[in-house]
């Protein structure tokens, strides 16, 4: 796998930092949304159950959220440490195409599918 040129590391820091921004403003308005779900209010048995899905809903997804911030936020210290698309584990370039797909992807495809094996 080839190391990433200047011009590939420039454009998936921007993204980064792009999703960064776009997650954390969803999440503060997510959290409006969970907390805004009273489930004492008396609006009959199948609402709530819709409310209730809804919640879980809500708060799986940003319980998502929370974890890809965090690995965003992991990959943009790399930068700084010159180890950005670097795999975690074996030290190996991770390549481009896999970090545009996912610029926050802390590990190679084989250390990956090492780890969903086990
Ligand atoms: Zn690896």
């Amino acid at each position: 796998m080839d190391e990433l040129t200047d011009e590939q590391i420039t454009e998936l820091r921007a993204q980064l930092e792009a999703s960064l921004i776009e997650i954390e403003a969803g999440l503060e308005g997510a959290s409006d949304r969970t907390a805004t779900v009273d489930l004492d209010q008396p609006i009959g048995r199948l609402s709530r159950m819709d409310a209730m899905q809804q919640q879980e809903m809500a708060k799986e997804q940003m319980r998502r959220n929370r974890l890809r911030v965090a690995q965003i936020k992991q990959a943009l210290t790399r930068f700084e440490d010159g180890e950005y698309g670097l795999c975690g584990q074996c030290e190996e370039p991770i390549g481009y195409k896999r970090l545009r797909a996912r610029p926050e992807a802390p590990l190679c495809v084989e250390c990956r599918s090492e780890i969903e094996r086990r």
